[in-house]
């Protein structure tokens, strides 16, 4: 069984386990999904605002996070550096400095500059 990234429900249920708070703003999410609350549901996370986004195309497990449904819409497909210069994420103080490891680890390794 896989989710529509292709991505095996053992790997999901290790990155849900993971990531209980929002990766990004550290909200705690709901989860499964609930219609009317999505702001605050877990949502699927690619870092790689680029791709590939579907482990056939070479997507990296460690470059999935989970993330609130707020955090997710408002990035959209920003690079994270763009996004983090956006009101939504200065009004949150989500930035380099204060986002879950997992979103560090993955600056580090792309070797990202501000
Ligand atoms: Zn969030």
């Amino acid at each position: 069984m896989s989710n529509k990234f292709g991505i095996a429900n053992n790997e999901l249920l290790k990155i849900r386990a993971r990531d209980k708070n929002c990766v990004y703003c550290h909200k705690e999410m709901i989860y499964p999904f609930i219609r009317n609350k999505q702001r605050d549901c877990a949502t699927i996370e690619h870092l790689n605002f680029d791709g590939p986004f579907y482990l056939k195309d070479g997507l990296q497990i460690k470059d999935i996070v989970m993330c609130c449904g707020s955090c997710n819409s408002s990035r959209g497909i920003k690079k994270l550096f763009d996004w983090f210069k956006t009101k939504y994420c200065t009004d949150k103080n989500i930035n380099e400095n204060t986002v879950a490891t997992p979103v560090k680890e993955y600056l580090k390794r792309k070797k990202y500059t501000v």
